[in-house]
């Protein structure tokens, strides 16, 4: 069951509610008496150096949660993100409390106060994420039913936006969450037509037949071991009002397992968690799906190979040497290596475009994992610095961050082959660098941006509103950027 989200002009203070004051004088008529309000003034004076301070009062006939946040000159964006995660944690309130209805107002008047009942929501609703299909009493166990928000500068349209990303995130949630006995490719494709239904995208599914037709090279030798056909995904969302005549395209890796095929991969911390190894293609689509839902005036196609990964009979073997569309040759020097080999194609495919920008979305090295955690995303590409800062304003807005690595000459060196053009390993040393440098020499004539999200896309820890498991990582940076640019 969803959330229900609703706009109202007013609140009812004696119903739960969220209030966002930067004075605390503001909070004092939501106290039912003067003992709360001495609590509350207690509580601030007990304050440590938070950028939001969370004070809950159980007023016994109904909860009243304080967000207060005296005026600070740190970054607006890192504000946005302390009201995130301060939902997150009346989320977990309302669960231990077992409240199925809240509301959010601000009793502050400054501009970012309807941003910062937003971002309060944002936080409660991506907390409330669930993914229980397989278990057998799959009942929603987190309480909230209903969600009002309230206060200046908010308009039902905001609203309806912020609930349809959230949505988009847990379309890609779910994604990542599903086993690979489910989620195989051409199930993929099912689920990408379902959701394409649903927001209102179009999609086109190439079968095995026509990758073969399309020389798709890579992505039909990493399927030479499965048991399950390949999938080529097209997600075209084309409004008519569209700002753009040329489309962003939006790549994502799909490999729906990654077993690491003949260069076998070990089971404990590796293997068994590689159903999440479409997190790319994930992001696409619940970015595809987000915008499509909102009737976003962009132009925008996404392209998702998508194969699982595996050591069957027929499988590639390292020392292969394999020849792309474009006439580029690949020596195979680890199967494990498969990611950039489908995105290659992908990338062939979209210059037929002639895009705007194209951006890659994968899950593709442990190396951008060893360089920054699950906190940020490596990019690289050969896009410009215009079109970088605007995607870096977004990713520090939405707070899924990313930082940029150089893509200078001589970390492609180590992709040289003895016998063909380039191999498709390198060496360990800067591996997030090189397999941007691997993917570079497939884009063609159209500025490019690659976003390694292997840290990003899965956490196997709780991140506050992130959760755990599949986060969605890509769909919010992708809305707020491709809307963005509307403006
Ligand atoms: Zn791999």
């Amino acid at each position: 069951m969803q959330v229900n989200l609703l706009y109202r002009s007013d609140i009812n203070a004696s119903q739960n509610l969220v209030v966002i004051v930067q004075d605390l004088q503001q909070a004092q008529s939501y106290c039912t008496s003067e003992q709360v309000w001495q609590y509350l003034q207690k509580q601030v004076k007990d304050e440590k150096k938070e950028q939001v301070k969370l004070i809950h009062l159980n007023q016994f006939t109904h909860h009243t949660f304080v967000l207060y946040s005296p005026p600070q000159n740190k970054a607006a964006y890192y504000l946005k993100e302390s009201y995130r995660k301060k939902g997150h944690e009346i989320a977990s309130i309302l669960a231990s409390e077992d409240l199925s209805d809240l509301q959010i107002t601000n009793a502050v008047t400054s501009d970012i106060a309807s941003e910062a009942v937003l971002d309060v929501a944002e936080g409660v609703l991506l907390s409330t994420y669930e993914f229980l299909k397989y278990k057998s009493d799959p009942r929603k166990l987190h309480p909230l039913v209903q969600l009002t928000l309230s206060g200046q500068g908010l308009t039902e349209a905001k609203i309806t936006a912020l609930n349809n990303t959230v949505h988009g995130t847990f379309a890609a949630r779910n994604l990542v969450n599903e086993p690979f006995v489910y989620l195989t490719a051409p199930q993929l494709s099912e689920e990408i037509k379902k959701l394409g239904k649903e927001a209102g995208f179009e999609v086109e599914v190439f079968d095995k037949a026509q990758i073969q037709a399309h020389n798709m090279e890579g992505l039909l030798t990493v399927n030479k071991g499965s048991l399950d056909p390949p999938t080529f995904n097209i997600l075209t969302h084309k409004p008519d009002n569209a700002i753009n005549e040329h489309p962003y395209i939006l790549v994502g890796k799909g490999v729906v397992y990654d077993t690491g095929g003949l260069s076998l991969k070990p089971t404990g911390n590796s293997m068994d968690f590689m159903k999440s190894d479409m997190g790319g293609a994930a992001a696409v689509v619940g970015s595809l799906y987000a915008l499509a839902k909102n009737n976003a005036p962009v132009y925008v196609i996404g392209l998702i190979p998508a194969t699982d990964n595996r050591p069957g009979q027929n499988a590639i073997a390292p020392g292969d040497v394999i020849t792309y569309s474009n006439g580029k040759s690949v020596e195979i020097m680890n199967t494990d290596a498969e990611g950039r080999l489908i995105l290659a194609d992908a990338l062939i495919y979209a210059a037929r475009f002639k895009p705007q920008l194209v951006l890659d979305f994968a899950t593709l090295t442990g190396s951008a994992v060893r360089a920054l955690g699950n906190h940020a995303m490596v990019m690289v590409g050969t896009a410009n610095r215009d079109i970088k800062s605007q995607l870096l304003h977004s990713s520090e807005q939405t707070y899924e961050r990313m930082v940029e690595l150089p893509l200078w000459e001589e970390y492609g060196e180590p992709l040289e082959s003895d016998i063909a053009d380039i191999n498709n390993l390198g060496i360990s040393e800067a591996q997030a660098i090189i397999a941007g440098k691997f993917l570079e020499h497939f884009v063609d004539n159209y500025p490019w941006i690659h976003l390694d999200i292997a840290g990003t896309a899965y956490l196997h820890k709780p991140q506050t509103y992130k959760g755990k498991n599949g986060t969605g990582s890509g769909v919010r940076l992708m809305y707020h950027f491709l809307t963005n640019l509307v403006k």
